[in-house]
């Protein structure tokens, strides 16, 4: 289908974010893969060569301060530069909040249309049209979205995407026209980034997340989730009433007015599994849950469930990980 630009993230101290794997990796399945990267002036040519590792065949890059600033203004230039210069028909950005207002704005810009929240990609039968895919209504459907005849740009979600694109050694550079004279964004005032609790991995891109729910009782005892957690590598999540509870802040809660999560791994531990709680994790690659009451909605979702006590079944599953280990 010709060039699919992907948009990469960065984080505030210049890195690549772990959303572009999976997006350049999609990108490659579809046509050649051209990352889209705004970055601080004298950044660009090392990051340029990290994106190459992870499959970019081309990078468009804009090298300017103004990201650290103004809202997505850069990033919306530069991909509507890119999209003129590549004819790019197909724009793929993570589905996250900084990225989702650059689709919406370029969706403007550049006259095309959104297809938010992706979890698949393909292309239709006749290999024209490409076709996202979408889990709705909590979970419950699946859905296809394409556009037709425009420019088709989609937010894919964190984690949702296996795919991986082999490294290019020496991507083609190639630097952006217009970000410099684009008419000025939101400014940002301040920022601050979220603490990262106890060097565990972010919750939106970690590979496994072991969320708590209500059934742990107190926040004391929501320790044992957090054992489990470091026990597995993974990040720590939660369900809104453990975060109503107290037990930990909002910004681990996992669900419809929380983080979607779409991990390799997910554990439920004493969460009931409402379909609000299921619209943020439903598509795991594996869902494990542990709750006393077998009749629990979580079970219908889960790949392995065990009917017994959290502060029972937990235990033993963190003593068998360190018997492994050692
Ligand atoms: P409960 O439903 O109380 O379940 C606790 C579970 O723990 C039970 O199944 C019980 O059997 C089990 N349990 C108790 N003790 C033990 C034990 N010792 N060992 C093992 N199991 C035990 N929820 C979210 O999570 N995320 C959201 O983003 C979200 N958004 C919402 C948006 C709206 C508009 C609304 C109306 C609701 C939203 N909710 C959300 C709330 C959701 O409906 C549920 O109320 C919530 O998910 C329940 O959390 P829970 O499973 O921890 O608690």
């Amino acid at each position: 289908m010709g060039n699919i630009l992907v948009l990469i993230e960065t984080t505030r101290a210049g890195t690549v974010k772990p959303t572009a794997a999976a997006l350049l990796g999609a990108a490659e399945g579809l046509g050649t893969p051209v990352a889209v990267l705004v970055a601080p002036p004298g950044q660009g040519s090392e990051l340029a060569a990290q994106l190459g590792g992870l499959g970019a065949a081309q990078v468009y890059l804009a090298e300017t301060d103004r990201a650290a600033h103004e809202l997505g203004t850069a990033q919306v230039c530069a991909l509507a530069d890119a999209i003129a210069h590549y004819s790019a028909g197909l724009v793929l950005v993570p589905n996250t909040n900084d990225s989702k207002t650059v689709a919406g704005r370029l969706a403007i810009v550049a006259g095309g249309s959104v297809a938010a929240d992706a979890v698949g990609l393909r292309y239709d039968d006749e290999g024209q049209e490409t076709i996202a895919a979408h889990s709705v209504f909590g979970g419950d459907f699946a859905t296809e979205s394409t556009v037709e005849g425009g420019l088709m740009i989609v937010t894919v979600r964190p984690g949702a995407l296996d795919a991986r694109a082999g490294a290019v050694e020496d991507p083609q550079v190639t630097l952006a026209a217009g970000v410099a004279v684009a008419a000025p964004g939101a400014r940002i005032v301040e920022a601050s980034d979220i603490p990262a609790s106890a060097g565990r991995p972010a919750l939106r891109e970690a590979a496994a997340v072991v969320s708590g729910g209500r059934g742990l009782g107190s926040r004391e005892d929501f320790a044992l989730v957090e054992q489990l957690a470091d026990s597995l590598g993974a990040a720590v999540g939660a369900s809104r009433a453990a975060v109503d509870a107290g037990y930990v802040p909002q910004s681990l809660q996992v669900g419809q007015t929380g983080v979607s999560v779409a991990p390799q791994l997910y554990v439920a531990l004493g969460i009931s599994g409402a379909i609000q709680h299921r619209a943020g994790m439903q598509t795991a690659k594996t869902i494990i849950a542990v709750n006393k009451d077998e009749d629990a909605p979580i079970f219908e979702v889960a790949d392995f469930g065990v009917v017994g006590d959290v502060f029972t079944v937990v235990p033993q599953l963190i003593e068998e990980l360190a018997a492994r280990r050692s």
